[in-house]
């Protein structure tokens, strides 16, 4: 006689042919219209897969975008969150809790921070990517350098700050002007970034090390290079969003890691943090980047709370005590292996679990990455399209070989019914 509470009992007590459809009808009369029409109702998750309200089965390589890094429903995570509720559920950050200090602690030694160095919890990549801009912000007021880099095809995210970073003008263009002084500058160019720095103006640069909304596209090292010395020449602040590439997403901690000499002053994360729990971090290296925000000049009250502490912490001991950095890398290979023999794909770009694909584009077909989704769907497998001839895949960090090779067959099915359907080329 207990109320249904959980997204599968809720899902059962509807009748199990039209449950799903009324549940979408639900939907699209009680929420606000953002995200478009919904793919599924989800209403279960085990390791790669998922369950929808219809009891259709999907294998997740997407993983909730590159956040369920141990998959869904990881035994340590669920019994490590629901014992650290149990017993201490969540205070305000007039105190703290030990797996808050005990995940900064974790986070500085992963990134091999140096003394000095400190960690600000937020619960989203937006949220640390505001409190990065607001230490750029206060680093700008007391330099009077006025400007601030991003680069073409960036997303920092949609929250006001995050979004004056945020490159995409479908994206920034509704709402006017945003936060002043961001300029954008060519992806990759090396003399546009001399030139951006000729006058010594800058008060911060913000850069992804690989771009994951814009379709897996990495900084080349050369470029990551030359940012740092110029950033730490004039006295730049160099952040780096780490939150799609950190936390073992390439197959190594953080991205930055992979570039000799490169480390930034800011940097911050969420997605794969947390398991799922929201959980975003801004870690501050060294004493004058950790004192840019002193006491009362930024807060959140949820930020750092003790689940989502001890989820971040649990995927962490994860990651390590299964070895999923070097899994990522070995997987991640293979799968970009048999990624690059499907037909119609032209190009990969893999680093451990994050790979982007680049479909040959089709005569007469706008948006053939997102046909080619839909058709995965249709076959039991979740993958995204990040643009028209672009797949993105981020799978849980601990996919097995077997449920790779299964999703790649997925995969290929799709293809090879989209390509069956789709004109042929003149003259072929
Ligand atoms: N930065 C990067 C690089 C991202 O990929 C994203 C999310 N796609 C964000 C920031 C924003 O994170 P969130 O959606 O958690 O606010």
């Amino acid at each position: 006689d207990d109320a249904p509470a959980t997204s599968a009992e809720i899902a059962e007590q509807l009748p199990a042919d039209t449950g799903a459809a009324e549940l979408l009808e639900r939907y699209q009369r009680s929420l606000t219209g953002v995200f478009g029409t919904p793919q599924a109702v989800l209403v279960r998750g085990s390791g790669a897969r998922v369950w929808d309200a219809a009891g259709g089965e999907y294998l997740d390589l997407l993983g909730g975008i590159a956040v369920n890094a141990l998959g869904h429903a990881h035994p340590a995570v669920c019994s490590v969150v629901s014992q650290q509720y149990a017993t201490l559920g969540h205070i305000s950050n007039l105190f703290t809790s030990p797996t808050q200090i005990a995940l900064a602690e974790k986070l500085l030694s992963l990134a091999q921070a140096p003394p000095g160095s400190s960690v600000f919890f937020a619960n989203s990549g937006s949220e640390a990517n505001e409190a990065a801009l607001k230490a750029v912000l206060r680093h700008r007021h007391s330099t009077a350098k006025p400007r601030i880099l991003a680069l073409e095809g960036s997303f920092h995210g949609r929250t006001t700050g995050a979004l004056s970073l945020t490159h995409k003008p479908a994206y920034r263009e509704p709402f006017g002007e945003l936060v002043s002084g961001v300029e954008f500058l060519p992806f990759n160019d090396l003399g546009a970034l001399e030139t951006a720095f000729a006058q010594d103006d800058v008060a911060g640069v913000f850069l992804e090390p690989i771009q994951g909304e814009a379709g897996v596209l990495p900084l080349d090292e050369a470029y990551l290079t030359r940012a740092r010395e110029l950033t730490r020449r004039s006295g730049a602040l160099l952040v780096l969003d780490e939150v799609q590439t950190g936390v073992g997403r390439t197959g190594e901690w953080f991205r930055f890691q992979t570039v000799d000499g490169v480390v930034p002053d800011l940097m911050t994360l969420a997605k794969g943090l947390g398991s799922g729990f929201p959980i975003g971090a801004l870690i501050c290296f060294g004493e004058q980047a950790g004192g840019l925000l002193q006491a009362g000049q930024h807060g959140t009250t949820f930020g750092g709370n003790p689940p989502a502490t001890a989820a971040a912490l649990a995927t962490l001991q994860v990651i390590e005590s299964e070895s999923l950095l070097v899994h990522a890398r070995q997987l991640g290979a293979h799968m970009a292996a048999a990624l690059r023999a499907l037909p119609q794909v032209a190009q990969v770009r893999q680093f451990g679990l994050h790979i982007g694909a680049d479909l040959e584009p089709v005569h007469g077909v706008e948006a053939p990455a997102k046909e080619v989704v839909q058709r995965a769907l249709d076959r039991g497998l979740i993958i995204n399209a990040t643009g028209p001839t672009t797949l993105r895949l981020a799978p849980p960090l601990n996919l097995t070989q077997e449920e790779a090779d299964q999703a790649l067959a997925r995969l290929e099915s799709a293809l090879r019914s989209a390509t069956a359907d789709w004109p042929q080329p003149p003259g072929a």
